[in-house]
């Protein structure tokens, strides 16, 4: 028995499936208003417990120009959520009868995946917490793809804060599994953080670059510009020398607003970049276009809007036709002949003591009653494990096999022939000992 396909993180999709859905919105955006008999009869439930207004607008717009129907909550968390209704029993519930797809939106990272695991119609992910908001990147990739034709190879300016936009780390991510170059505009002191750069170079062997942006002018005058490109490093080094690598053409400027409400004391964005006219006359920047992600408030002069470069309304608007391919292909009413799924990830359960996820609004702190803490490893030497709902790092000192009954320094070479079900992560060493764990030298059996 399979179940409904789901939409929870763009990992769940292939490259193959991702530029089918590119060339579906397409067509639907041709002629919006010639699909209504795709859907009929279908309804979409906006499951909302934070409000996202535009996200959820842009949802059920292309629900309806499909020919199905919408029913919604817009704020969950003033209804059942407060009542004490599980995320688990409300989307049996809506899933069972009130709906045919489910849309998400949930302050917890991790709530998508615990959600699709307990419905029994696709759900997709509009957004869990700080983790994925796979629509988004969809869209903006779409856009991109629109403008240029291609994703692979084109260069592309990530601007403003880059630490604390969710937003600009799925595209990233995005970006380097489609093979494009991203060169990093940091505002000072809001640079791409490290855990960002370490995927980036763990899954698409992105080496980080110093890049010389001279030619990108006043853009990147103020910031310690940086270039990510999706290839191994002995291909890189015959194209740079001391002064890095030289940033040439730009095809697109993708634009952030300061993420204030994740700073912390002492983060100020009072300097912080503003893109107008004088800084878009670049010769570099001439066939670039700008894209910011909205709501902006001032880093996008308002002199930008007639730009013909300019494309933030459009791409918004844009959200609708992909939204429309995600929605048509998860109820399946569009045939695919790309090969589906991306490699599946192996997720462990926690088997003995705590939860080990460090995040506090994880599901699987918030909603302990349905989700088992698991994990999955992100690399084997230095070991270094995600939890499986919401992907953060987990924190350790000292690594355990249940099998053998006794635990190691994290960096012990051992550890990297346990079976990845049998390691307990610890947070210090008293915690290993707590849970009956002996230091190898005490225990009666050697090292597997
Ligand atoms: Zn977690
Ligand atoms: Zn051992």
């Amino acid at each position: 028995m399979s179940g409904p396909r789901h939409l929870v993180s763009i990992d769940d999709l292939s490259l193959a499936e991702i530029r089918e859905l590119f060339e579906r919105a397409q067509e639907f955006a041709r002629d919006p208003r010639a699909w209504a008999s795709l859907c009929p009869g279908l309804i979409s439930a906006s499951l909302f417990y934070e409000p996202s207004t535009r996200t959820r607008l842009s949802f059920e717009s292309a629900m309806l120009r499909l020919g199905g129907g919408v029913v919604t909550a817009a704020d969950m968390s003033q209804s059942s959520a407060s009542k004490g209704e599980s995320l688990a029993d409300t989307v049996r519930v809506v899933g069972g009868s009130y709906s045919d797809i489910i849309v998400l939106r949930h302050p917890s990272e991790g709530a998508a995946r615990l959600a699709a695991s307990y419905s029994s119609v696709p759900v997709i992910n509009a957004g869990d917490g700080s983790h994925e908001h796979p629509t988004q990147t969809l869209c903006d990739l779409y856009n991109l793809w629109v403008e240029h034709g291609r994703i692979e190879g084109i260069d592309v300016v990530l601007a403003g804060d880059l630490r604390y936009s969710r937003t600009i780390h799925s595209f990233a991510y995005a970006l380097a599994r489609f093979g494009a170059n991203i060169i990093c505009v940091p505002q000072a002191g809001f640079e791409m953080p490290e855990y960002v750069l370490q995927r980036l170079r763990e899954e698409f062997g992105v080496e980080p670059q110093r890049a010389d942006a001279t030619r990108l002018g006043s853009l990147a005058a103020a910031s310690d510009a940086m270039y990510l490109t999706p290839q191994k490093p002995h291909q890189l080094s015959l194209f740079t020398d001391a002064r890095g690598w030289q940033v040439d053409r730009v095809d697109a400027v993708y634009m952030t607003r300061p993420q204030t409400e994740r700073h912390g004391a002492g983060e100020s964005t009072s300097e912080y970049l503003r893109l107008g006219k004088r800084a878009m006359a670049e010769e570099s920047l001439r066939d670039a276009v700008v894209m910011h992600p909205l709501p902006r408030r001032d880093e996008i002069s308002e002199e930008m809007d007639g730009d013909p470069r300019s494309i933030y309304f459009k791409q918004a608007a844009r959200g609708v036709p992909i939204r429309m391919a995600i929605l048509g292909t998860l109820l399946g009413r569009l045939d695919s002949n790309a090969e589906s799924g991306a490699a599946p990830v192996q997720r462990y359960p926690v088997k003995i003591g705590d939860n080990p996820c460090p995040n506090s609004t994880c599901i699987s702190h918030t909603e302990t009653r349905h989700v088992s803490p698991s994990y999955q490893l992100a690399s084997r030497s230095p070991l270094r494990a995600h939890c499986a709902w919401c992907s953060q790092e987990l924190p350790f000192t000292h690594v355990a096999c249940t099998s053998t009954g006794h635990y190691h320094l994290a960096s012990a070479p051992c550890l990297r022939r346990v079976r990845p079900d049998h390691l307990v992560f610890m947070r210090d060493e008293g915690q290993a000992r707590e849970l009956g764990f002996e230091p190898p030298q005490r225990a009666a059996r050697t090292c597997p």
